[in-house]
């Protein structure tokens, strides 16, 4: 398999391209009240074969087992054969003041025709190989974790988050957790987002962990870099105190 192929050898990540697809727009991230989760737009879209939840989140129209309204919003559902667990993301419309249900049954509409139609057909072959033997998105050896590490960028009082999920081997989930780690250490920080910051950053060290990506004295290092935006504001206070304290 020439690398391009093994890159590509990942059904969640297509990479959404304009001249590929056959509808497109925008919606927001849902709460489980199918109400406006505040994570901002993100890109929505379908070809024959798949529906895009962001620009790099893709899943094959086959693996979808339910799309329907949840409050003002609606939710898309899916059997994820890697893992063999069901998963689900809850989108809504927004107006200025409320939600677009008109829109939002359309989306509903145009998600289950594609997703009936794709039932119809053979899978696309990448879906389908991933389904029968996954392999490591960048070596492919068999039998790779799904990593869904998470980065972080805040910036004042901005803040945003974004998955990755992406099928790696042992060997290179450590060096995507690494990246992820070192990168989130310096852009989750910038901003007030250094709060939430080490709570990301359990959650990325407990994904490698599972990977089996990282071993118990790398973990323990990351987690210890990852409070340290805590640790400055103990910190901080404590001096605060002793100078209340000493004049
Ligand atoms: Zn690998």
């Amino acid at each position: 398999m020439s690398q391009a192929d093994l890159a590509a050898s990942n059904p969640f990540r297509r990479r959404l391209r304009r001249k590929d697809v056959t509808f497109k727009t925008n919606v927001r991230g849902a709460n489980a009240q199918g109400k406006d989760n505040n994570a901002g737009n993100t890109d929505f879209a379908l070809n024959d074969d798949y529906l895009w939840i962001s620009y790099d989140f893709s899943i094959p129209l086959a693996w979808i087992t339910h799309v329907g309204d949840m409050g003002p919003g609606f939710v898309v559902s899916w059997h994820n054969p890697i893992e063999d667990v069901e998963e689900a993301a809850a989108f809504c419309v927004r107006t200025f003041f409320g939600y677009n249900r008109k829109r939002r049954d359309e989306l509903v509409r145009r998600v289950r025709e594609a997703a009936e139609r794709a039932r119809n057909r053979p899978q696309p072959a990448v879906a389908a190989a991933a389904a029968a033997i996954p392999r490591c998105q960048v070596c492919g050896v068999t039998a790779p974790h799904q990593c869904d590490f998470e980065w972080m960028f805040s910036v004042g009082h901005l803040f945003f988050s974004k998955p990755d999920r992406r099928l790696l081997c042992p060997k290179h989930a450590r060096w995507r957790a690494r990246l992820v780690l070192a990168s989130n250490l310096i852009t989750a920080n910038l901003g007030f987002g250094f709060f939430v910051s080490p709570i990301f950053c359990i959650g990325n060290v407990q994904i490698a962990r599972k990977a089996g990506a990282l071993g118990r004295v790398e973990a323990a290092l990351w987690i210890t870099l990852g409070f340290f935006p805590y640790a400055l504001i103990a910190w901080m206070l404590g001096w605060v105190v002793w100078y209340v304290v000493h004049f």
